[in-house]
């Protein structure tokens, strides 16, 4: 863990014991460092922290809640370097990658910071004349994360400023396999001023029982939670008990769909970016590519070019813009994807060869069809299937065939196609002639079984506020 020029982010680093979890390097599979687990009663006992916390933070005012903010914001830039190596180092993904995500991670932060002070409220023209109708805006109150290791900063910030920006306290607990970023960004906060029982970590060998603590505490009012659809439903479920305020993000299925009047050279380099950053490892990536009949032949061999010459290789060295997968099982379970699609009948066109450690080598598939098990799967990974379409309207239920609901690609420069398939897709969100559509400017999330609640944007403080009504009686009684 060495050329990390700002020591005190790796302070929560200590000697391996039993009380402790190894973090290891996916690239290299050498142990990072080892980082201490709470017991169960030091979770409990952060929870009552927060919950103390919560009360003093929520009446600051919202614009010295924003400048504490905006300095958390500037430090985290002022680290992008050496949050970004240590990303690389925990998670794999490409350095440049990681700086971006750093860059993305803090816009969440400086966007919240401004967005908490506009946390309006509304008047109503009442029903009676003696009446005046009013509405506030509050926090929810003690807010609970779990948050998954494919954006390790990201999708901490992504909670953690609008709670903080809405009154909020917020306890996370980030993925097991990328700690040490939640550290480095929760220690920045301290720096910067954020009172530390305002915004805290907890990391347990199990994820189980944080879960439980969590979704079972009367304390925590909300739970805001990224990860699979599987664990997010088991979550909803456990909460149930206590009615808590919960937004989900969850797994996506994402269709990327090339129609015959696309610019053929703009949908290549979308289709490059939507389904390859991050080795394939992103919510949001295309999953499954729909080519029209007609630009077949133009489309894919262009697309096939770009695939093999993409790099693979830890992340750390220069010009690599595929790192390994997570981890041994993740690598395994996409492999295993690619065998059972052939067994299916499709055919691999690039790549598909075996690499040592997790490294997958980017690989393209045709011949695919829509009942194969992987198109209705998300396959986390960088492998691309390819399928033909020549209808449009059976293209749109193809897209939709999926229980998932998170985002979508097309190509095409018809507007009137254009509407009418952006309106008749099934998803939160829809990229059109665009193959990276996530900012902090605009509300992200899913419909169906990708979750729902936004976060982001306008909406995203909104997941973190209660509306009140006030209603003052006796108006004009002298
Ligand atoms: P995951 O297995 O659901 O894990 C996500 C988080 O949940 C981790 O912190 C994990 O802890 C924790 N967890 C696992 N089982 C739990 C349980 N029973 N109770 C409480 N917490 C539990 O997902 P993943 O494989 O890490 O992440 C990839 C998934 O996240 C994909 O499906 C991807 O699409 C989705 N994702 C969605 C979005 C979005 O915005 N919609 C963004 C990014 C990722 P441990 O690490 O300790 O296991």
């Amino acid at each position: 863990m060495n050329n990390i020029n700002n020591q005190s982010l790796l302070g929560v680093l200590c000697e391996p014991g039993e009380q402790t979890l190894a973090v290891a390097n996916p690239a290299t599979g050498a142990v990072l460092g080892y980082i201490p687990v709470c017991s169960e009663a030091e979770i409990t006992a952060a929870i009552a922290r927060s919950h103390l916390a919560q009360g003093t933070w929520q009446r600051l005012p919202a614009k010295e809640r924003a400048q504490l903010m905006q300095g958390w914001y500037e430090l985290l830039m002022a680290n992008q370097a050496d949050l970004a190596r240590l990303m690389t180092l925990e998670q794999g993904k490409p350095l440049a990658e990681s700086m971006a995500e750093v860059a993305y991670g803090a816009a969440f932060i400086q966007w919240f910071a401004e967005e908490g002070k506009r946390a309006l409220g509304t008047t109503i023209p009442a029903h009676t004349q003696d009446r005046r109708l009013v509405t506030i805006k509050q926090p929810v109150g003690v807010v609970a994360a779990i948050t998954p290791w494919n954006f390790p900063i990201a999708m901490i910030t992504r909670k953690a400023g609008p709670a903080l920006a809405a009154g909020c306290s917020i306890i996370i607990k980030p993925a097991n396999q990328t700690p040490l970023c939640a550290y480095a960004v929760v220690e920045l906060a301290r720096q910067a001023g954020i009172p530390d029982d305002v915004l805290q970590v907890v990391i347990h060998h199990s994820p189980e029982v944080v879960g439980d603590i969590f979704t079972h505490h009367p304390d925590i009012k909300k739970l805001s939670f990224t990860g699979s659809t599987k664990v997010g439903g088991h979550l909803l479920a456990q909460c149930a008990g206590t009615v808590k305020n919960t937004s989900m993000e969850l797994g996506g299925n994402a269709p990327f769909i090339v129609f015959d009047d696309a610019d053929i050279e703009l949908a290549v380099q979308g289709a490059l970016a939507a389904k390859f950053r991050n080795g394939g490892q992103t919510c949001v990536c295309a999953n499954r590519f729909y080519i029209h009949d007609t630009i077949y032949d133009q489309f894919v061999p262009r697309f096939i070019a770009g695939v093999k010459a993409l790099k693979v290789g830890n992340g750390l060295e220069p010009d690599v813009q595929i790192g390994p997968m997570i981890d041994a099982a993740a690598k395994e379970r996409v492999i295993a994807g690619v065998r059972q699609a052939q067994k299916q009948g499709a055919v691999i066109a690039a790549g598909g060869g075996d690499l040592a450690g997790c490294f997958v080598e980017p690989t393209v598939l045709v011949d695919v069809h829509q009942t194969m098990d992987f198109i209705q799967n998300e396959l986390f990974g960088p492998v691309a299937p390819i399928l033909r379409f020549n209808n449009d309207e059976l293209l749109i239920a193809q897209a939709n065939d999926t229980i998932y609901g998170l985002a979508a690609f097309f190509y095409s420069r018809d507007i009137n196609r254009i509407w009418t398939v952006a309106e008749a897709l099934d998803y939160g969100m829809v990229g059109i002639n665009e193959g990276i559509i996530s900012t902090e400017l605009a509300p992200f999330g899913g419909v169906k079984q990708s979750g729902f609640g936004r976060e982001g944007g306008c909406e995203g403080l909104d997941e973190y506020l209660e509306t009140k009504y006030l209603c003052f009686g006796g108006i004009g009684r002298g």
